[in-house]
C-alpha cells in the first residue's frame, strides 16, 4: 500500500467506493464521474503505478487481466472498452494503474 494513494485507500476500505467486484488480485468500483452507463475502474490490490510497471510484474498481470473480464461478465457487459491512461499528458490523474471499463452505449472509433 502506498501512502496517499486514493486507490490504495479504496482497496483498503478506508476510502468509500461503490465496489462491484473483488477477488484476490483486483478490486473494481464505479467511476465517480461516469462517461458511460457502465464505467468501472479495475485496480490491482497491489500498488502498481501504470501499465509499464505492470509489464514487469507478470505474476500480477495475469490475474489482473482475468479480473477485468470477470468484472465485465458480472456487469452483463459482453462488449466493452478498456482504457489505460499512462502518463499525465494523456490523462492519467491517479498513479495506481486502473482499467477504465466502459460499456452500455455505442462507442465510435477512433474515440473523440
Ligand atoms: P485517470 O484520469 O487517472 O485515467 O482516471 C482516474 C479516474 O478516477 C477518473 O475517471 C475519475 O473520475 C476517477 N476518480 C477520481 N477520484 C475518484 C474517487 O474518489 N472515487 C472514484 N470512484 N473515482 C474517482
Ligand atoms: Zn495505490
Amino acid at each position: 500500500m502506498a501512502e496517499d494513494c486514493l486507490f490504495c485507500g479504496i482497496v483498503a476500505g478506508t476510502v468509500p467506493a461503490d465496489i462491484v467486484y473483488a477477488d484476490d488480485a483486483a478490486v473494481a468500483f464505479r467511476d465517480i464521474n461516469p462517461q458511460a452507463p457502465v464505467h468501472v475502474l479495475v485496480v490491482p490490490r497491489e500498488h502498481v503505478v501504470d501499465l509499464r510497471e505492470l509489464g514487469g510484474r507478470p505474476d500480477l498481470a495475469g490475474p489482473y487481466v482475468a479480473a477485468i473480464g470477470k468484472v465485465a461478465d458480472n456487469l452483463d457487459a459482453p462488449d466493452f472498452r478498456t482504457v489505460f491512461n499512462t502518463g499525465a499528458p494523456v490523462g492519467q490523474s491517479v498513479f495506481h494503474i486502473h482499467a477504465h471499463l466502459l460499456a452500455g452505449r455505442p462507442m465510435g472509433w477512433p474515440p473523440g
